[in-house]
């Protein structure tokens, strides 16, 4: 049995500039085989037992030889399996997408193409800069700046040809050439004022634009240490990024955040820091571990109409507690006569998931001030039911206890999630975090314990956001100041909190 192989363009490298059908590809194959340029966070969302390699770094150091890479291709889909060859861009644009299809086609193997943003057009357009525009440019030529160096004989570059047309010029793995190609666009006639943009990793987080003359862009890229990958735009349209650049004037833009929730949990924030413009940087530090065959909790939704109350206090409690109902083979119409109450706009929300709408979700989300709303008009044969996390916080249970008859059934454990531990070591010893975000108490526990005591000194250099009183008290216990904490308990006013940062702007100052 023969396999197949989609030759997916991956873009330019804002996560979201894939299709969805190179995004298909990457959930149905058995093996992905990819290189730097495209964003492996596209990984998480394969199969859980793909197997990935990688073949490439720098664009002119393979990990693998071409050669290789094709045959590997090739066996992996001989094996009868589903391979992804996921590149940069678009496959057919200067990434010899166009050999490893013929090599498929010469030993009979099927294969799709799936088209992707080219950097070419896509990098330019985060730039602020249009490739074609009426005023500027009626036509672009996108060329390789990087000369063929296995022997055979270069199609060289025609340059004449190139000085004189009047379109956008933009050249890809140019940057060790640079010289060359500004030196002959001039000799050959081209104006030496003409505008250049070199737009070094585009359209992501840490996109970098230098702008320069044609006449002045070998001296610019020397001095601004300008390293691939990078784009080469050579025309007037460059002129326009001055009014255009909507990409860098993102209020996150060029921000690292360290996220630290669980790994269920945290897919909102690191969406929102994403759409403007920053940089997620995803630590889970806690795993959901639910209590399986818990009679407990079938027992008291068997009993269900005994309760006058229920209490969630998270996402996960309503989770499993309507799973074990469905399961039971209840449904909503059970709790007809039960008061629901809600800690948290999340846990709100997914009781409303569930066909909902919970009567009690007090304005400050914390335990505390549930009580304060219910403390009045609980009376004493009332009877509450509270489906909870092994290790939460015991207040409410203790105090609503003194009022009527409390039962609290144990549906899951939260526990430390090792799982990106070193990963995590990793950039807090290499990368530039600009924040971090803790949401929960139990996050800052689990985070102090993965980075282990002698490198939580380290956070005094990054910005600690917190989502409420319980949360920057914890994180105070570790003797670290909470730079800000957000107005209301949720995701969105975390977000305002780091994006109304007045020390947020984009001015190259450095943030810790
Ligand atoms: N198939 C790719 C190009 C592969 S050649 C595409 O369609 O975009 C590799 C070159 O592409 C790099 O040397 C660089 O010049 C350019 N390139 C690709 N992605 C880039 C990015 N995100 N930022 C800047 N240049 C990029």
């Amino acid at each position: 049995m023969k396999g197949k192989v989609y030759l997916v363009g991956a873009g330019p490298g804002d996560y979201k500039l894939m299709t969805l059908k190179g995004l298909e590809c990457i959930r149905k194959s058995d093996v992905i085989v990819y290189d730097r340029l495209a964003n492996i966070n596209y990984l998480k969302e394969a199969k859980e037992d793909c197997e990935f390699i990688n073949v490439g770094k720098a664009s002119s150091n393979h990990l693998l030889p071409q050669g290789d890479i094709n045959r590997l291709i090739a066996d992996k889909a001989l094996e009868g399996k589903v391979v992804t060859r996921l590149k940069g861009g678009d496959p057919y644009v200067f990434g010899r997408g166009g050999e490893e299809a013929e090599i498929l086609r010469n030993e009979n193997i099927d294969f799709e193409v799936v088209p992707g943003i080219t950097s070419a057009i896509g990098g330019l357009c985060y730039a602020g800069i249009p490739i074609t525009h009426r005023d500027h440019a009626s036509s672009f030529h996108v060329i390789t700046g990087h000369p063929r160096n296995d022997g055979k004989e270069t199609k060289e570059i025609d340059w004449k040809a190139l000085a004189h047309v009047k379109g956008t010029l933009v050249f890809l793995m140019g940057i060790a050439n640079l010289k060359h190609i500004s030196e002959n666009l001039i000799k050959e006639g081209k104006d030496k004022n003409t505008p250049v943009a070199f737009i070094s990793w585009a359209t992501r987080y840490n996109q970098r634009v230098v702008t320069a003359t044609l006449e002045s862009a070998y001296e610019v890229a020397i001095k601004e240490n300008i390293k691939p990958p990078t784009l080469i735009v050579v025309g007037t349209v460059v002129n326009l990024r001055e009014k255009l650049n909507f990409f860098e004037e993102k209020p996150l833009f060029g921000k690292n955040i360290l996220v630290t929730r669980s790994r269920t949990q945290s897919s909102t924030l690191v969406e929102k820091i994403s759409d403007l413009g920053g940089n997620p940087i995803e630590i889970p530090t806690i795993k959901i571990e639910k209590i399986e065959n818990n009679v407990e909790l079938e027992e008291e939704i068997n009993n269900l109409k005994d309760y006058s109350y229920i209490i969630f206090s998270s996402k996960n409690a309503v989770d499993i507690f309507f799973d074990k109902l469905n399961e039971m083979g209840y449904d909503s119409r059970a709790l007809y006569n039960i008061k629901i109450c809600a800690v948290g706009a999340e846990t709100a929300r997914h009781i409303k998931t569930r066909g909902i709408n919970p009567d009690i979700v007090p304005k400050k989300y914390i335990a505390e001030e549930l009580y304060e709303e219910l403390k009045d008009i609980i009376e004493e044969n009332d009877k509450i039911l509270i489906p909870r996390a092994k290790n939460a916080r015991g207040f409410l249970v203790e105090k609503l206890s003194k009022k009527c008859f409390v039962k609290e059934v144990l549906t899951y454990e939260s526990v430390i999630d090792y799982s990106k531990k070193d990963e995590l070591l990793d950039i807090m010893e290499n990368e530039n975090v600009d924040y971090i975000t803790f949401a929960s108490s139990s996050t800052v526990k689990n985070f102090m314990t993965l980075i282990g005591e002698g490198n939580i000194n380290k956070l005094k250099l990054i910005k600690i956001i917190s989502i409420g009183d319980i949360t920057s008290k914890t994180i105070k216990e570790f003797d670290l100041d909470v730079y800000k904490q957000s107005d209301e308990a949720t995701i969105a006013s975390m977000i305002d909190a780091i994006s109304n940062d007045k020390f947020n702007l984009n001015t190259g100052v450095l943030t810790c």
